[in-house]
């Protein structure tokens, strides 16, 4: 689910933003230089973002056991510091109040002239930040706390250091996978239905996977979640209502170039089938299948419709074009569909960059799972997880993930800072 940030120093091994928009053969390109002064500058807004709230942040934790569980277990010396589940929305409410009080502040800061100062304004802001900081201190150590209260909900009474104790690095499928020995072992049922099938050309996984999150991270933060292929299989979620994850416009703006492939390659327009339906199958296992017949047919849509500018391709797009004409809402020429497409490519591939969606490879679709391995994970009778490519909580979906809310012991995640926000449970993919 999500971004797929990893931590460590920002621009460490970070792979280049994603480039959509094709250049004509001996037209200028951006320089490397180029690309790192963008990282660097976007870095740098980024920080200032993230204290501000400005968008969510979803983190890796990799780690050693002791490290697992230093993030995971609230020590005694934290114990005394650690706020009461009923003081946490008291907190959020005061850096919602801090963040509103610092708009106006922070403005008239950077509007004094130079050589007048806004001493009174700057002193405020430096107040509120260094309150900030400790409010957000506070509630990363509630975060950790619910996580005790996450488990004793769930009728798990052995603590959270016996259930940590629990999460171990494992191989699955060849790579390395830091999960509790409950996800463990129904990977162990996907390698043993797998194991004497033809292995695709690109292996069963290509990428890392995720592995144990932070507190307050879904099911990921307690081992019971994992990610295949999390670069080249986004989440691609609710376009519309509340955001998680990421902006509604963001998601928006890859559903609508979803679905003006839909309709150019398909011949299908949204209101015959919208991408963000899932399909009205009873069976799970078969409405696994179903739902990975249509994200991979939408995928490949996708991909071929990026690739209808080619000069090569215009007689394939004339015909596509005549062939929808009544069905587009917009009578679209051959060249309004060019015109669409470039903007499309470009509006995907800025939101496919390593610092937003961290999709790799756009122009390549958005599902590279092999069926037999999605059929594995989920098998009803085998290793029996929950794909969130299928079962969504929402209208999205979140190719990459696979966890354990369908079998337990994990269905209710406690979460006392979103409860100051007006919920207290949640599963959550990312
Ligand atoms: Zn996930």
């Amino acid at each position: 689910m999500r971004p797929a940030r990893r931590e460590g120093p920002i621009l460490r091994s970070r792979p280049r933003p994603v480039r959509l928009d094709r250049q004509p053969p001996g037209s200028a390109r951006q320089s490397p230089s180029d690309d790192m002064l963008g990282l660097q500058r976007t870095a740098g807004n980024r920080a200032v973002s993230d204290l501000l709230g400005g968008r969510p942040v979803v983190q890796r934790h990799e780690g050693s056991e002791p490290e697992i569980a230093a993030a995971h277990v609230v020590s005694s010396a934290e114990e005394t510091d650690l706020p009461a589940v009923a003081d946490a929305p008291a907190l959020v409410t005061e850096q919602d109040e801090l963040l509103t009080e610092r708009k106006p502040l922070a403005a008239r800061v950077k509007a004094a002239a130079r050589n007048a100062p806004d001493v009174a304004a700057a002193d405020r802001v430096k107040q509120i930040d260094d309150r900030l900081v400790e409010i957000k201190q506070q509630l990363a150590l509630r975060l950790k706390g619910d996580e005790a209260v996450t488990l004793e909900h769930n009728g798990y009474t052995g603590g959270t250091a016996a259930w940590f104790a629990d999460v171990k690095t494992i191989t699955f499928l060849g790579r390395p996978a830091t999960v509790h020995k409950l996800l463990a072992e129904r990977l162990a049922k996907v390698e043993k239905a797998l194991k004497d099938l033809p292995v695709p050309p690109d292996g069963w996984v290509s990428e890392t996977h995720s592995t144990l999150r932070k507190p307050g991270q879904s099911l990921h933060s307690f081992g019971l979640a994992i990610d295949l292929n999390p670069l080249t299989n986004p989440f691609l979620v609710q376009p519309t209502g509340q955001p998680i994850y990421e902006p509604t416009a963001w998601s928006g703006s890859i559903r609508d170039a979803i679905e003006h492939a839909a309709l150019l390659v398909l011949a299908r327009r949204a209101d015959d089938e919208a991408f963000f339906t899932r399909p009205d199958v009873k069976d799970k296992d078969a409405r696994v299948e179903a739902s990975y017949d249509k994200i991979a047919e939408a995928s490949d849509a996708l991909k071929s419709y990026f690739t209808l500018t080619d000069a090569d391709r215009r007689a394939e797009l004339d015909t596509l074009v005549h062939a929808v004409k009544d069905k587009d809402p917009k009578h679209r020429s051959a060249e309004d569909w060019i015109k669409l497409i470039k903007a499309d490519r470009q509006t995907v591939g800025s939101l496919a960059a390593p610092d937003r969606k961290n999709w790799s490879h756009p122009e390549h679709g958005f599902l590279n799972l092999d069926k037999r391995l999605v059929k594995a994970m989920t098998d009803s009778a085998g290793a029996g997880l929950t794909w969130l490519g299928d079962d969504t909580v929402s209208p999205g979906r979140d190719i990459m993930h696979f966890d354990m809310r369908g079998v337990g012991p994990i269905t209710k995640i406690w979460n006392s800072v979103k409860g100051g926000r007006g919920g207290d449970t949640y599963l959550g993919g990312g």
